[in-house]
């Protein structure tokens, strides 16, 4: 018989079943392991801290012959700032744990720590502390912590049947870069304008967390959010699935910039394929009560710069569909999975 092995559970069984072990959370556990993009913990006073972890791993994450070493430490900071971002909050802490083969060159791994502590500083979040490991591979994982008030909570259980569905930014850019990424490591020339090329690649290896975006949403009538960091298809699941709701994407709507356009033509890609399933966008996916989603839309770009389009609306459910131009509806799936 064969040996059940986590690829052959896949992903988010596996993450259930670790969840499922643990014991009785604390009162001041407000949101354990599982349900969001990151635990929120009751401070005195009333405070919301959030916390979360992610890392990035050569080979998986990352080509470390192909990626400048501060990029490798921008975009851990970045993920893990995504999720903070997904709850409506502010960043404030991190700590790092470095694992690395001992030949690894110092300028190359303190090339890292830098990318790594200036996103954070960036966004006003501190590196106070960490570990540094031999290990067989680079991986680099950040712990952060960050706060959010009780009123700008965002949990991905809040969406409610005929709230708008929105999202920030463009989406497909990230997946298009890491194609781009994976044809120049085969030897393949991609025949897009360099300044595109060069835009999805650095979409792929440098995001940009929407912390901007994030404290605003949740006081303009926003009523869920989740980071698209798994692929829009699967992101848009799990708001589904927390808020007991089915979404309805239309496909038309989606966000998808010139560049990835072009690069899509380049490759032979359909661009809505890397848009619904393509992962690592780190855009902010959103529910929002549809009388207060236009002018959300509005306050958000004139504050920060960043589009907001609405994708669709929240139904009763249970399914989350994706409504082509041509009329067809299919089940909205196919996100990234890391076991299988
Ligand atoms: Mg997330």
């Amino acid at each position: 018989m064969d040996v059940e092995t986590i690829g052959s559970v896949g992903e988010f069984p596996f993450i259930d079943r670790i969840v499922a072990r643990l014991g009785p959370s604390r009162p001041d556990t407000v949101v354990g392991a599982g349900p969001d993009d990151t635990a929120v913990l009751r401070l005195p006073g009333g405070r919301l801290q959030l916390a979360t972890a992610d890392s990035q791993v050569a080979g998986v994450h990352f080509l470390p012959d192909r990626t400048p070493p501060a990029w490798i430490g921008r975009k851990a900071a970045a993920i893990n700032l995504s999720d903070i971002a997904a709850m409506g909050g502010a960043a404030t802490h991190a700590l790092a744990v470095l694992a690395a083969p001992p030949d690894t060159p110092a300028d190359f791994a303190l090339a890292i720590v830098d990318g790594l502590a200036a996103e954070l500083a960036r966004w006003g979040a501190d590196l106070v502390g960490g570990n540094l490991t031999r290990g067989p591979a680079l991986m680099l994982d950040v712990a952060l912590l960050g706060e959010v008030n009780a009123a700008d909570l965002l949990l991905r259980s809040g969406a409610r049947p005929g709230d708008a569905v929105m999202v920030t930014g463009d989406l497909g850019a990230a997946a298009a870069g890491l194609a781009v990424l994976l044809a120049e490591a085969d030897g393949r020339t991609v025949a897009a304008p360099p300044h595109d090329r060069d835009a999805v690649v650095r979409r792929q290896q440098w995001p940009s967390p929407r912390l901007d975006v994030a404290p605003l949403l949740g006081r303009a009538g926003a009523t869920a959010a989740i980071d698209v960091s798994d692929g829009l298809a699967a992101d848009a699941g799990h708001i589904a699935r927390r808020s007991g709701v089915g979404l309805r994407i239309e496909a038309a709507r989606l966000p998808v910039s010139e560049a990835t356009r072009r690069v899509a033509v380049a490759l032979g890609v359909d661009p809505l394929q890397w848009a619904v399933a393509g992962g690592e966008d780190y855009e902010l996916l959103f529910t929002a009560r549809p009388a207060a989603a236009d002018d959300l839309a509005a306050r958000v770009a004139a504050a920060t710069g960043v589009p907001v389009t609405r994708i669709g609306m929240v139904t009763d459910g249970p399914d989350t569909v994706l409504a082509r131009a041509d009329g067809s509806v299919q089940p909205l799936a196919g996100g990234w999975r890391h076991f299988g």
